[in-house]
Order: C-alpha cells, then sequence, then structure tokens
C-alpha cells in the first residue's frame, strides 16, 4: 500500500507539512484518499443500524480526513506554487476529483440514510437540525430526490451544459486574444508611460510597433488615459465586441445555455433557473434580489446623469464640442476627478507600510473581538517571505487559530488576493482549530518596506475580514465551519472589515509615513474620503446593468433566439444610459456562462454591499466605531457563528431587523 506522504506535523493539534512536500507524491496520496472515503462512507451505508443522526450525519462529518488533509497542501500549490510538473499531475487529477464528488451526491443508499435522519430533524438539537438539513437540500439540489429516469436526463442536461461552458470559454479567450495595432498618429497621441506600455505589448506577442492587447487592464487604460477621441472608439469597440463577432460568436453558446438551463430546473422542480439558484441563497427568491436591485437602479441612473452633465460642461468648453459617449466617460471622469479632489495615489502611499497596515488589522481585531495575534517561528511554511501568526481569545485557553500571510507576487502564484482554509474549526472528538490564510501579489520592494495603495490596503482589510470568519468560528460540525455560509452572505465579513480601515483611530495610529514616522495628514485624509464616492453612478450602472440582465434572462419563460435583441429589449426597459455599457455584454459574460457558479448571482455583490453598509451602520449609531456591545454581538451571530444559522434569521439576531438598503445609498453617496 502507497504510505508515504507526509502527515501533519503533531502541534497545535496538526499543520500541513509544508516544508516536506514532492509533487511527485500527490498523485497516489490523492488516490489513495479518495479510496479511504468511499470506505469510510460504505461503512455508514452498511451500517445495519437504522439511519439516526449519530451513524449517518455525524459519521459523515468524520469522513475524509485524508483526503481534506492532502488536497489542502494540493490547492496550496495549484494557486501558490504552480509549475509545468504541478500542472501535469493537476490536469491529469481533475476529472478524477469531478467524478468522485458526483459519486457521492449519486449515492442513492446514503442518500435514503440522511433523508431519514431529515424525515425526525425536530428531535435535533438546532445546530444538528440545521446540519442536517443542510446535507439533505444539498443532495436534494444537485438532484438527488429525482427517480432513475429524470436523474439520468438531468445527467445528460449536466454533461452537456459542461461541454457548452469549455466551448464557451475558449471561443471567449480566442476572442479576447485580439489587438489593435496603432498607427504612428495614435502612437504620437499617447503619454510617455503608455506609448512604452503599447511597445511591450508588442514585444511580448513578437511584434514590432505599438498595439493594444484586448483585455481589460489595457483596454481601460486607453479608455482612461488617451486622449485621441477616435483611437479611444476603437478601443472600445473591440471590446465590447468580445463573443459578438463573426470569427468569434459566442451567442449560439449562450442561447443553448440558457436553453438546457431551463430545462434542467423544470427538471428539479423549480419556475426557473433563477428560482433553482437562489433557494439556497440568503436572498431565496429572485423575486427579492431584483427588489433590491430595482431600489438602488434609479438612485445610480440619477447619478449618471449627474457625472455625465459634469464632464458634458468640460467638453462643451472645447472648441469642437461633441456628446459624451461611453468611449469618453473614463477619460472625462478621470479629468473632473484631478480637478474635483487634486488627489495623486502617489502622495498615500508613503504612509501605508504593509507591516504597520497588518499590525493594524490585528489592533481592530483586538479593539473588537478581544483576539491576540502573535507571530510563530516553529510551523513550517510554503515561501521563506512567509510569516505565521497565532491567535488567542481573552477567556478561552490555548491557541484558538493559526494565520498564514503570504504577501508577495512571484511567478506560480495565481493575480489577485484570496483567503484560503487548511483546516476548518469543529468541536467533534478531538475537535479541531482554523487553520486559514492570506495571500496576496504586493511588489516586494528592494529596500525592506513594502508600501501599498490606498486598494491595496482596503484589499488587506477585506482578505482579513474572510480569515477571522474562519479564525472565529466557533461550530461543532466541519461543514457549519467559518466561510460555509450561502454565497450572498459570504462577503459580509469581509467587505465590512473594509470600513475600520477609514476610522480615525486606525488611520492615525498605523498610517505613519515611511520615513518621517509622521501620521497620515488631515487634508490627505479629507480628500480620500471625499474622492471615495466619486464616478459611483458610473462603476454601479455597469455592474448593475449585468445584475439584472442575468436575472431576467435567467427568468425568461419564453425561450430566447436573439441574444443581441434580447439584451437590446431589456436594456431599453431598465432605462440603460446611453453613456454607459454593460460591465460584461452577454456574450462575453463568463460570470454566467463558464459555469453555473455567479448564474443567477451577479446580484450577490451588491446584497453583500447592503449587509456590510448596514452593518457598519448599526456600529455608527453608536457613536462608536468600536462599540464593545455592538462588536459582541457581531461576533456571535456573524464571525463566530458559521454556517449554524440561517443567514437572514442571523443577521436579524444581530441587527435586531432585516438590513435596510438606504445604509448603502448613503455609502455610495445616493442617498
Ligand atoms: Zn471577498
Amino acid at each position: 500500500m502507497y504510505n508515504s506522504f507526509p502527515t501533519w506535523i503533531k502541534k497545535y493539534g496538526g499543520i500541513p507539512p509544508f516544508d516536506q512536500i514532492l509533487i511527485a507524491d500527490f498523485k497516489d496520496e490523492i488516490l489513495a484518499s479518495i479510496v479511504d472515503f468511499e470506505n469510510e462512507i460504505e461503512q455508514i451505508v452498511g451500517n445495519k443500524e437504522e439511519a439516526d443522526f449519530a451513524n449517518t450525519i455525524e459519521v459523515f462529518e468524520k469522513c475524509g480526513k485524508r483526503h481534506q488533509e492532502v488536497m489542502a497542501v494540493f490547492y496550496v500549490w495549484s494557486t501558490s506554487k504552480s509549475d509545468g510538473e504541478f500542472q501535469k499531475v493537476e490536469a491529469e487529477l481533475t476529472p478524477t476529483l469531478a467524478a468522485f464528488a458526483d459519486k457521492i451526491i449519486q449515492n442513492q443508499a446514503l442518500f435514503d440514510r440522511i433523508a431519514k435522519v431529515y424525515d425526525t430533524r425536530n428531535l435535533l438539537n438546532a445546530e444538528q437540525k440545521r446540519l442536517t438539513t443542510k446535507h439533505y437540500d444539498g443532495f436534494v439540489f444537485n438532484g438527488a430526490a429525482l427517480d432513475e429516469t429524470k436523474k439520468k436526463e438531468l445527467a445528460k442536461l449536466n454533461q452537456s451544459l459542461a461541454t457548452l461552458y469549455t466551448q464557451f470559454s475558449q471561443l471567449l479567450m480566442e476572442s479576447e486574444n485580439t489587438y489593435l495595432t496603432l498607427d504612428a498618429h495614435e502612437v504620437a497621441s499617447l503619454p510617455p508611460d503608455m506609448k512604452a506600455f503599447t511597445e511591450d505589448m508588442a514585444k511580448a506577442r513578437g511584434l514590432a510597433g505599438n498595439i493594444v492587447s484586448n483585455t481589460r487592464s489595457s483596454i481601460e487604460l486607453v479608455l482612461t488615459y488617451c486622449p485621441l477621441r477616435s483611437l479611444r472608439e476603437k478601443a472600445w469597440r473591440l471590446f465590447v465586441e468580445r463573443g459578438d463577432t463573426d470569427s468569434h460568436d459566442t451567442k449560439p453558446l449562450c442561447v443553448e445555455i440558457i436553453k438546457l438551463r431551463s430545462q434542467r430546473a423544470a427538471l428539479l422542480g423549480y419556475k426557473s433557473h433563477a428560482h433553482w439558484r437562489l433557494s439556497n441563497k440568503m436572498a431565496k427568491t429572485p423575486e427579492t434580489a431584483l427588489e433590491l436591485l430595482y431600489k438602488v437602479w434609479p438612485h445610480a441612473q440619477k447619478r449618471v446623469s449627474e457625472e455625465v452633465a459634469d464632464m458634458q460642461e468640460m467638453v462643451n468648453g472645447k472648441q469642437k464640442p461633441f456628446h459624451i459617449e461611453p468611449w469618453d466617460y473614463r477619460y472625462f471622469a478621470e479629468l473632473v476627478r484631478k480637478e474635483k479632489y487634486d488627489l495623486d495615489e502617489n502622495d498615500i502611499k508613503p504612509y501605508l507600510v504593509l507591516d504597520n497596515m497588518v499590525k493594524a488589522m490585528f489592533w481592530v481585531a483586538n479593539e473588537l473581538f478581544e483576539v491576540v495575534f502573535e507571530k510563530v517561528n516553529d510551523v513550517p511554511t510554503f515561501h521563506p517571505t512567509m510569516s505565521v501568526y497565532k491567535m488567542t481569545q481573552k477567556g478561552a485557553d490555548g491557541v484558538k487559530g493559526l494565520w498564514y500571510f503570504d504577501p508577495y507576487a512571484r511567478e506560480g502564484k495565481r493575480s489577485g488576493a484570496w483567503m484560503m482554509s487548511y483546516q476548518d474549526q469543529h468541536k467533534l472528538d478531538a475537535g479541531a482549530i482554523a487553520i486559514v490564510s492570506n495571500n496576496s501579489n504586493f511588489i516586494q520592494s528592494e529596500s525592506a518596506t513594502t508600501l501599498l495603495s490606498w486598494d491595496e490596503a482596503i484589499t488587506l482589510f477585506h482578505e482579513f475580514g474572510h480569515a477571522l470568519h474562519g479564525l472565529l468560528s466557533d461550530v461543532t460540525y466541519p461543514k457549519l465551519s467559518g466561510t460555509s455560509v450561502a454565497s450572498d452572505f459570504v462577503e459580509l465579513p469581509s467587505q465590512l472589515y473594509e470600513r475600520w480601515l477609514l476610522t480615525p483611530e486606525v488611520l492615525n495610529k498605523f498610517a505613519l509615513h515611511y520615513e518621517t514616522g509622521h501620521p497620515i495628514p488631515q487634508e490627505l485624509l479629507d480628500k480620500i474620503i471625499a474622492s471615495s464616492k466619486f464616478n459611483s453612478g458610473f462603476n454601479t450602472v455597469e455592474y448593475m446593468a449585468c445584475a439584472l440582465l442575468d436575472m431576467h434572462i435567467h427568468l425568461a419563460q419564453k425561450s430566447i433566439e436573439d441574444l443581441r435583441k434580447f439584451e437590446q429589449e431589456n436594456l431599453a426597459k431598465i432605462g440603460m444610459p446611453s453613456q454607459v455599457t454593460m460591465r460584461h455584454r452577454l456574450p462575453q459574460f463568463a460570470h454566467i456562462f463558464s459555469d453555473d457558479g455567479y448564474s443567477a448571482g451577479y446580484y450577490s455583490y451588491m446584497w453583500a454591499d447592503v449587509l456590510s453598509a448596514d452593518a457598519y451602520r448599526a456600529f455608527q449609531e453608536t457613536g462608536n466605531p468600536f462599540d464593545k456591545n455592538t462588536a459582541a454581538k457581531l461576533l456571535e451571530h456573524v464571525y463566530s457563528a458559521g454556517g449554524k444559522v440561517d443567514e437572514a434569521e442571523t443577521y436579524i439576531a444581530f441587527r435586531g431587523q432585516d438590513a435596510a438598503v438606504e445604509a448603502l445609498l448613503e455609502a455610495k453617496g445616493f442617498a
């Protein structure tokens, strides 16, 4: 039997052996762990005793420990240490892992036992009842309760959809692999750093001259900084037509996806794909999600008209005035921003030292939740620039969690910032502490001091909010732990945590100049705060148009023949301002067409926005952003509650009422 993969190190109840991993060992260990996992499930299913909570749900919760341990490390390599050797292993194992997940869901005998416990759930305590319901719902959500014929039909639909998702993604990617070639006149119009940038883009493709790649980051640079209007228009057209050209047309795929999704929803007993997807979210129904969106929409429309008026005034002063078009928005917004706020990103950076911002996050956590973070040196990491901290909590014995921090960009690490759980907190048997990480892509500076931009500091706080959601978890069962909540609720702890960065308490103490140690000047702070709401009409409208059309297309009862027509008609119906385009037009809307993940779910961002704005208001109402009483409730009902209570109920338990949209309107400057 294969047995050479390093086991977890016996410290803190078990920690990942990051310093002993060989990529060559992953495959055998994962396959062996799947066999173990299946045997454990077979034991549940083979139990002669009648199914009850202890012999079915609780045992199921304990299954697959070996699998979770190796997968925790595997995902670290996948996201943070990927190379050619690893990618080969990953590609080989991906179908096996997907098939294994399906196999569990399709295990009829296991589902029958879970269903039996579910039938008597009212005899259980609250957390057990919730856990049983979650397991049961999860199986049913994926079709476990259907008869054999329908199950086969469902499997066929799922397979067809999976193929369509891949075709969509590949075609869209091809469509994005295009570029604009600039002529001499266009090159001459560019600011010097952009000239160099377009040259680099050409070189990267082995070309001479200057090009603009058809990616969001490079197109947005042109749209924001290029004074030549005709070039902006060209770049804009190239970008918004991705997936909607004769050579790269994703529309037939989208139409087919929508059709199969609605067939699948009918098979599962739902009125529409949107009704199915939202049945296990906090919003629960598309109608509730739409109600929220339509409360915000008119305010965003109105703000766009004000923003356009500001820009139009600037244009009218020109020799040849014109009407603001979508390719003008970013460019003139930038001019207005400079004129109104006179804020330069480079003035802020010297005050945002990475080490100090980390101390600031810890300080906030201590003020709110009475936890202390202390650096430890006896825990192996997977990169020398990482650090590890143990978290203890006032009044509790021992270490409550471990937090790993991997701050810097490097080859083999995916872009962006994210939180990851290596081990979920629970109290079964000997229990387990939470072990989580935050991962970012800051550029490591030549000198020892890493300085952050304002957005980077916000993101740091955001991800630490997710980390605390894991670290503070206080539940009995692993499946209810930490971030195991509905996807329209999971951003609440993270978005909310961002707010404390903006408090004078934090900025005066921790936003200190890296050379002089002086706190950030009030005048600069005022500018940051004032400009934070700038252009919120544009940002909200380009996002919301997508959220609305995502919902409407997945609610449509008639089949959609012409995707472009559907888009135009629905944009007209919602009153889309002519100066703004959808952030993702339907033929390129990968969130909803490259898998099921965000389909009928793009609204979630705004849903969580409302929750976090309203939750912060609870502190504002006390006049103290660190009010102890409010913080204690927040800990009990949000940060430590995991998924053990229904999201809507737990929010009301914290706040005493539903979240009010007014808080968001105020936060966006719409009130
Ligand atoms: Zn997040």
